[in-house]
């Protein structure tokens, strides 16, 4: 959809919300939030919703609605998302892995599903269900999915372990899609990464029997600066169009988990990041309908789009072993699920980040944290606390500011 046809939709879709909430102001916050996916391309998908953007869950699902509840009615604002870890268990070994030095007691499944249920309730409209792999401890994947029906449901996961019956008890619970890392499109590379002969065809057949299940499917890719700027991205995008996938989510490096403490490549990093945005304009542009959305998290959170949302101000993470973290690219706890109860890890979240800013704090802050941290991860509260006590987190996000929902 283009030109007249998009912006009505845009028009009617802001309108919706309006009707909904029976409020005029609100029509002019949904035009300001959605507005910023104008250029994405819109993904019509099988059931009739359309995705405006990955990380929105799918218009006029309910779940949009209460995210658009989350961003454009309700005061103080609320989270539309959580990337939740349901085990560490894996038996990849990934050099980038950001829960490798989390603690490996599971939290209790009554917790898991009681805190589900909370954050349900408090507005949390997409899920990112996750591990380790969620597979290998299907029973725990399987009791979360059970209290989501109806909200925006996606799974990460290798593939490892996935046989018929899981797939489609995944289908029949609502997921709504799953994304596998795929960090090569030569085998042999993405096997060395994940430290696994075969895992680049396990999450591929993977893909592809969900696809045939019915669920959306994508990948996860990792590239460093220097492939991005070589061209990595129109391999893995070609790669993906033949493999018929729906997204890839491109992450840059991060220095957080097993790379904290990394140092990044400067040389390279600013061309990765003017030609990742570049990619992601081009691959979302008119006359490109037939390759897959390219979701570039370098240009998702610029300042153009949502800036850092972490901390609960877009997004936060859930650790397998029930620390509340602002984001999992962020290793420092707010408070561990099994000793406070979520507000009061959210509350504490949410005093530390009052305002959306545009300063990557997964990157500013890494050598602070890498500095305060043991061999385990994340840090636990007491120091997390001294830490963020004095943090300033940049310049405020523009479309937040616009929309004027954050004093
Ligand atoms: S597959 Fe995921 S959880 Fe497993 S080692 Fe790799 S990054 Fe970590
Ligand atoms: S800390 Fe902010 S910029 Fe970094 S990954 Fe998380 S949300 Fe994105």
């Amino acid at each position: 959809m283009t030109g007249f046809a998009k912006l009505f939709f845009y028009l009617r879709m802001s309108l919706a919300c309006a009707w909904r909430f029976r409020s005029p102001r609100v029509l002019l916050c949904a035009s300001k939030f959605t507005g910023i996916f104008f250029r994405h391309k819109l993904l019509r998908l099988p059931s009739g919703e359309y995705k405006l953007d990955f990380y929105m869950p799918r218009y006029p699902s309910e779940a949009f609605f209460l995210a658009m509840e989350d961003k454009v009615v309700h005061c103080p604002p609320r989270p539309v998302s959580v990337v939740l870890s349901v085990t560490k268990a894996c038996a990849y070994h990934c050099p980038h892995c950001y829960q490798r030095r989390d603690p490996s007691e599971e939290l209790p499944l009554e917790t898991l599903v009681e805190n589900v249920r909370k954050m349900r309730e408090f507005g949390v409209a997409a899920w990112a269900v996750e591990g380790g792999e969620p597979l290998l401890r299907f029973e725990r994947l399987r009791a979360v999915l059970r209290e989501l029906s109806g909200l925006e449901v996606w799974v990460n996961s290798t593939g490892f372990s996935a046989v018929p019956d899981k797939i489609a008890a995944m289908a029949e619970l609502g997921v709504t899609g799953v994304m596998s890392s795929i960090h090569a499109v030569d085998p042999a590379r993405h096997d060395a990464f994940t430290g696994v002969p075969g895992s680049q065809k396990t999450a591929l057949d993977f893909l592809r029997a969900c696809r045939e299940a019915g669920m959306l499917t994508g990948f996860n890719t990792v590239l460093s600066d220097r492939e991005i700027v070589e061209g990595g991205i129109d391999a893995i995008m070609e790669f993906a169009a033949h493999q018929e996938a729906d997204y890839v989510q491109l992450i840059h490096p991060k220095p957080s988990g097993l790379w904290l403490g990394k140092s990044l490549d400067s040389e390279w990093g600013a061309k990765a990041l003017e030609t990742a945005c570049a990619a992601q304009k081009r691959y979302n542009a008119t006359g490109r309908k037939h390759d897959p959305i390219l979701t570039a998290q370098v240009y998702e959170e610029s300042p153009e789009m949502l800036g850092c949302c972490c901390g609960g101000i877009d997004r936060f993470y859930i650790g397998a072993a029930g620390d509340v973290q602002p984001c999992e690219f962020v290793n420092l706890s707010f408070g561990n699920l099994r000793e406070v109860s979520f507000e009061t890890a959210y509350e504490r979240m949410r005093r530390a980040f009052p305002v959306p800013c545009c300063e990557w704090i997964c990157r500013t802050r890494a050598a602070e944290i890498a500095s305060a941290a043991g061999e385990r991860l994340p840090l636990e509260w007491e120091r997390t606390r001294e830490l963020v006590a004095n943090w300033k987190c940049g310049t405020p996000t523009p479309v937040y500011r616009r929309m004027g929902i954050y004093k």
